[in-house]
């Protein structure tokens, strides 16, 4: 298995403002995303007992989850759409995802997955619980509480509701193809 590196952000670390805060994007990319690529390549090194299968699963999963995560947000914009056709009914899987956001149980994501080419609304468990294998993540939000603690305090739905504005549609959509 190969050694992970850290990317760098696709931008500043203050380019997502007021939405994601400076201070939450230097947290969230240089100790958390870092912590995950650094225990995924200690864990790699060790003999795969349980135990280090188990870190490898987590910490891979981490760090990859946040590699799409960055790239999947750009700078605000007011009514950020997704293009016209890429979901059929995008009312509902708002309303699915934000509740996907919502409830999940601890730590995780909410994913749009692309499965036998349709999108569909899913979660996360830390990084790697309960997700589809084969499928492909399309969309994916953090809703670890490191992600908006720092600014949201315990309102994670106001979180999700903002976050909206920094989706790069572009991006999902290539995700697509
Ligand atoms: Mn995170």
């Amino acid at each position: 298995m190969k050694q992970l590196t850290l990317a760098p952000l696709p931008y500043a670390y203050d380019a997502l403002e007021p939405v994601i805060s400076k201070q939450i994007m230097e947290l969230h990319h240089d100790k958390h995303h870092a912590a995950y690529v650094n225990a995924y390549n200690a864990a790699i090194e060790k003999e795969k007992t349980r135990d280090v299968m188990r870190d490898i699963s987590f910490n891979y999963n981490g760090a990859i989850m946040h590699d799409l995560f960055w790239q999947n947000m750009r700078p605000a914009q007011e009514n950020n759409l997704p293009p016209e056709g890429m979901f059929a009914d995008w009312e509902k899987i708002k309303k699915e995802f934000t509740n996907a956001a919502v409830t999940v149980e601890g730590s995780g994501w909410a994913v749009v997955w692309q499965v036998d080419g349709e999108l569909v609304v899913g979660q996360l468990e830390k990084h790697n619980l309960l997700g589809l294998n084969g499928a492909k993540p399309v969309l994916v939000l953090d809703v670890w509480e490191h992600a908006y603690y720092p600014q949201y305090l315990n309102n994670r739905a106001a979180y999700v509701e903002a976050w909206w504005q920094v989706v790069n549609w572009e991006e999902v959509e290539k995700r697509i193809r």
